[in-house]
């Protein structure tokens, strides 16, 4: 984009900005979802509305956008497709990765440059094999070679793998480190090659493109975060993950909530005068979806009051908290769609219609296993026993 035209953008707020992307991205959701395809016109409505580098601060060129943001506008995108949502909300999570912990490094500051004036698109790699959904131990290696390195990743998971410009990948330190001693750094896409591994034929998040890849790299060693991912993953990257993600899911959860209120609406019509009595099913979902809304943002205030306190943010009230987000939020988008369907009754269970829910029923069962929160549950158990739960009504 020609700065004239970077400047004309920037007129309106990011939000506003991403209507027209909003527009693309449901028309095109279902036709995504049939074919399990990369959302590639949302995608690049998104870059064209320069939204992939807002979280970005301004002296690196982005806009300094608020988690608070993200998140809504996560949500929004969670209405009208949810794959392309959790595409939005996985880049600004390494995005967010970016912001907190590569401001102190002069590689990651032009990156970021580069990431806002070339709208690149990021991936994430740490899910492995013989490790899972364990994000914080590693089985492959850093292997430094002069200023460079090299790195083989069985990476069973990367979303939007081959449409991404760069990919942030895990491993440990060194073939000698211990598995939880990791670094996490950033590879651009001409310096790795993906070998396809896993294809990505799923029940739900089909757009999301998640294939299964061996991945090979060689990059310059200053593409490596400074800091321990031990940090990275403790201070940013676990409650962004948790309260990113969320937010497509409350969007799913407030878009299966229209179509059933929709659905009444219309049999209401049919019969002037009377209140249908899934009505009363409709007034608790509603509940449900308020529930979920102060989940999130009681989620977001908690973020921001911690971030200024690294002892908070590594603190084991803040880990309950966060794990909490994303246990609670994960199960309340299926009971929420489970509702849904219950209201519009067959025509929610059929494929392609203006009250259907299939896809977001299956989208909404991607969110318990994404991190399986049996595992999440093991670790707060764990944690539950030496803390006190915040009761004070103040977020
Ligand atoms: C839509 C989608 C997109 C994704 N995109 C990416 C991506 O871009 N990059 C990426 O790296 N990953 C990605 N993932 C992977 C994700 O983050 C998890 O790593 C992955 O879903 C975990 O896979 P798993 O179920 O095989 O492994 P695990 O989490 O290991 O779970 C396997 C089984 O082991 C059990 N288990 C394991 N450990 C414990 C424990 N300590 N306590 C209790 N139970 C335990 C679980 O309950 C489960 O039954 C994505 C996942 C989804 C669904």
């Amino acid at each position: 984009m020609s700065n004239v035209s970077a400047k004309v953008a920037h007129l309106a707020s990011p939000r506003q900005r991403l209507a027209s992307a909003l527009d693309i991205a449901r028309v095109n959701a279902d036709d995504v979802d049939q074919k399990g395809r990369f959302p590639q016109e949302a995608i690049e409505a998104l870059k064209k509305a320069q939204l992939m580098g807002i979280m970005i601060p301004v002296e690196c060129g982005g806009e300094n956008a608020s988690l608070a943001d993200i998140v809504d506008m996560c949500g929004a995108l969670g209405q009208a497709c949810a794959s392309t949502a959790m595409i939005f909300a996985m880049h600004h999570i390494k995005v967010s990765s970016l912001v907190t912990h590569g401001l102190d490094s002069n590689w990651h500051r032009d990156f970021m440059r580069r990431v806002v004036d070339e709208q690149f698109l990021i991936g994430s790699a740490t899910t492995e094999g013989g490790i899972g959904g364990d994000v914080r131990n590693s089985i492959c290696a850093i292997e430094p070679e002069g200023d460079s390195f090299t790195l083989t990743k069985e990476a069973n998971v990367i979303s939007y793998g081959l449409n991404a410009d760069a990919i942030m990948v895990t491993a440990r330190r060194n073939t000698q480190a211990a598995s939880s001693d990791q670094v996490m750094t950033v590879i651009e896409r001409e310096q790795y090659a993906l070998q396809m591994t896993i294809p990505w034929d799923t029940l739900g998040m089909r757009g999301t493109c998640s294939e299964g890849f061996l991945f090979k790299c060689r990059a310059p060693s200053n593409q490596i975060f400074p800091h321990p991912f031990a940090e990275i993953a403790a201070q940013s990257m676990l409650a962004m993950s948790h309260l990113m993600w969320a937010g497509v899911w409350f969007g799913i959860a407030a878009d299966a909530t229209t179509r059933a209120q929709n659905y009444l609406r219309a049999e209401a019509r049919k019969k002037p005068g009377s209140t249908p009595p899934a009505a009363v099913r409709l007034a608790e979902m509603f509940v449900l979806l308020q529930e979920m809304k102060s989940v999130v943002m009681t989620g977001i205030v908690t973020y921001e009051k911690a971030k200024v306190h690294s002892d908070t943010l590594s603190s084991v009230g803040f880990s309950i908290a966060m794990n909490n987000v994303k246990i609670a939020t994960s199960q309340a988008v299926v009971d929420i769609v489970q509702s849904a369907m219950m209201i519009a009754g067959i025509s929610s269970y059929r494929t392609g219609g203006k009250f259907s829910l299939g896809r977001h029923m299956r989208d909404a069962l991607s969110a318990a296993i994404m991190v399986n929160n049996d595992r999440i549950v093991a670790n707060t158990s764990n944690l539950t026993l030496v803390s006190k739960y915040d009761t004070n009504l103040v977020a």
